[in-house]
């Protein structure tokens, strides 16, 4: 495909599994999400959209109650490393759904670890 722009982009990978990501969505579930999210398809991480990246830890937060399937409670209970771990795509384009060196947007990532006995 013929491509005139020369600023170089890649695809939005996953960055747990490297698996490519759908394109973040309003999500509706009958709670508060205030930003765009979706799931990996491949390994299971959450993630949110922060277009703006001023959001940063509102939208990590967001990303991890959709995680525990919009369990506050249990999101702010859960410890970083030990119950899930996070990941930041930035450069993120959401326009386009691609990562590009001039975009400022961020997609949090969380994905649960297995809960031990
Ligand atoms: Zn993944």
């Amino acid at each position: 495909m013929l491509n005139l722009t020369r600023e170089r982009s890649q695809p939005a990978l996953c960055p747990f599994c490297r698996g490519p990501v759908p394109r973040p969505e309003p999500l509706r579930d009958g709670l508060w999400y205030e930003f765009d999210g979706g799931l990996c398809p491949t390994c299971g991480a959450h993630y949110a959209h922060d277009p703006t990246a001023r959001n940063g830890g509102a939208t990590m937060l967001q990303a991890m109650v959709q995680a525990c399937g919009g369990d506050w409670d249990a999101a702010l209970e859960m410890a970083p490393g030990e119950d899930y771990d996070e990941a930041v795509l930035t450069h993120y384009d959401g326009q386009h759904h691609r990562l590009a060196e001039r975009a400022f947007g961020s997609l949090y990532f969380v994905r649960r670890k297995p809960s031990r006995g």
